[in-house]
């Protein structure tokens, strides 16, 4: 049972205690919105070049503790250097580019008889954040940074297991001279800080990143207030490999291990045209063997621990000891380790073929033609992402067009662009984050008509 007043950081690699840091209460939220609200006030009313000024010197600062940040994600996530050093960097560039948003905030003009029709794109006040624990950086920052460059205030609350990186965020906003109360993260539970985030009838829209389970309860609990919110959820990505493809490239390991699978966009259902079915399962039992799994601070490691104990239950839960699978190795010893694997045995229509484990574990199925891959990439409640292995241009379109996904990727594995749109149809997710239109999502659109047919003087 998690104590109620202070969150333990553990180091997921060795189970060491980096941190403590004081829990927020329902009281706490309350006076976080209250202050971000009369910050936003202001916030609001400066010109959008003066926002846009102070966010590329957040930018710079974060940019001045880029190792830093990602040595804290390290600790705090048990993600490999390299990852973290690519997360902050993320951060930094989410920064730069939504600054140029505040100055490209724009309305319309629409011809009407009688008079001039306008529309202001106007900040909705105060934007409540809740980020997971996977990716707690760049989530973190993908909520909050369009919303403050679109004259929002914004409440985080981080996942309580990873509450570092976006404390440390906070204090570089403040080093960068961003208004008082205007970016402020509160550390805390979801059941007690979470809820009250989302239930404060002062915070007019949550962002929400994490499990479809817990996505629904907030929905359902901003529809009490019609509160607006966007959903990044679960995913179950196919990677869809027609025959006639680069195997090696398809098969690329890292395409659902990366950050030990914790990974909504993790292409954990590797469909393997039937022709080529043998030389797949061969291929990738090689490539598990050669993972290096272990320390993340160390810049050979390929993959590191999971998030907690809780987590490694749930992963081990879909594993059987006995299950037909390829397998990799992992440490023995402290930390939360689970070795690649890749189940072979499985139905599509197993738990593990078809809910979200969230670990570093693949389930590799056959397929017939394109109309069989068609039929089983869509096999899931989700649709996140997905990829298309094919050397046929025709073949590619036809599947990016069928498969019901946000994020498809042709002869790539690549998702999450900060200048492309982030998101997913189903069950993966409302709304969508990153990309041209990303402040747009934090605001409303205000139409005001004026007359032209006043009295002549
Ligand atoms: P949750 O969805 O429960 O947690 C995500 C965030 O929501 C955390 O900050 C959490 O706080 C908070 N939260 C929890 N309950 C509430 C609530 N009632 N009201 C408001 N906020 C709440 O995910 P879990 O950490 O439990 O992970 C479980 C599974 O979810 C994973 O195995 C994975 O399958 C999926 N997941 C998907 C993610 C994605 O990127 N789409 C990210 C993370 C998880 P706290 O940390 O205190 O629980």
């Amino acid at each position: 049972m998690s104590d109620p007043h202070e969150l333990k950081v553990l180091n997921p690699a060795t189970e060491e205690v980096v941190a403590t840091v004081p829990a927020a209460t329902a009281e706490d939220v309350d006076a976080a919105v209250v202050a971000a609200a009369r910050a936003q006030t202001r916030w609001a009313a400066l010109p959008p070049a003066d926002r846009a000024r102070l966010l590329r010197r957040f930018a710079d600062t974060v940019d001045g503790h880029l190792e830093e940040l990602a040595r804290l994600e390290v600790r705090e996530a048990g993600h490999t250097v390299g990852n973290a050093r690519w997360e902050a960097g993320n951060a930094r560039d989410l920064l730069l580019y939504a600054a140029g948003g505040a100055e490209r905030l724009l309305g319309k003009q629409i011809p009407v008889p009688g008079g001039w029709d306008i529309t202001f794109e106007e900040p909705l006040g105060v934007v409540g954040v809740i980020a997971p624990w996977n990716f707690p950086m760049p989530i973190a920052a993908w909520g909050s940074f369009p919303a403050l460059a679109a004259g929002n205030a914004v409440v985080l609350k981080p996942a309580e297991t990873t509450p570092l990186t976006a404390l440390r965020l906070a204090e570089l906003a403040l080093e960068a001279d961003l208004p008082q109360d205007l970016f402020q993260v509160l550390p805390g539970h979801g059941h007690t800080a979470g809820r009250a985030l989302v239930d404060h009838p002062g915070v007019a829209k949550i962002v929400f990143t994490g499990s479809t389970r817990t996505g629904r309860e907030v929905m359902e609990r901003c529809a009490r207030l019609v509160k607006p919110v966007t959903l990044e959820l679960g995913g179950k990505s196919p990677n869809v490999v027609f025959a006639d493809a680069d195997l090696k490239a398809a098969l690329d390991p890292f395409s659902f291990l990366d950050n030990s699978g914790q990974d909504c966009c993790a292409r954990t259902r590797v469909l393997v045209q039937e022709t080529v079915f043998e030389e797949a399962r061969a291929f990738l039992a090689d490539a598990l063997a050669a993972v290096v799994v272990g320390d993340p601070a160390d810049e050979k490691t390929q993959m590191g621990p999971l998030i907690s104990a809780q987590q490694l239950d749930r992963v081990r839960s879909y594993v059987p000891e006995d299950a037909p699978a390829l397998r990799g190795r992992a440490p023995d010893g402290p930390g939360f380790w689970f070795p690649p694997t890749v189940l072979t045995g499985e139905r599509p229509d197993s738990a593990a073929a078809r809910e979200e484990i969230f670990g570093p574990v693949a389930v590799l199925l056959p397929f017939t033609d394109e109309q069989d891959a068609i039929r089983l990439a869509n096999d899931t409640p989700y649709g996140l992402s997905g990829s298309v292995w094919t050397r046929d241009i025709g073949r590619a379109l036809r599947v990016s067009q069928a498969v019901r996904a946000g994020n498809l990727s042709v002869n790539s594995h690549s998702s999450v662009r900060y200048w492309t749109p982030f998101g997913g149809f189903k069950q993966s997710g409302l709304g969508r984050e990153l990309g041209p239109d990303a402040l747009t999502a934090f605001t409303e659109t205000k139409n005001v008509f004026i007359s032209t047919e006043g009295t002549a003087q």
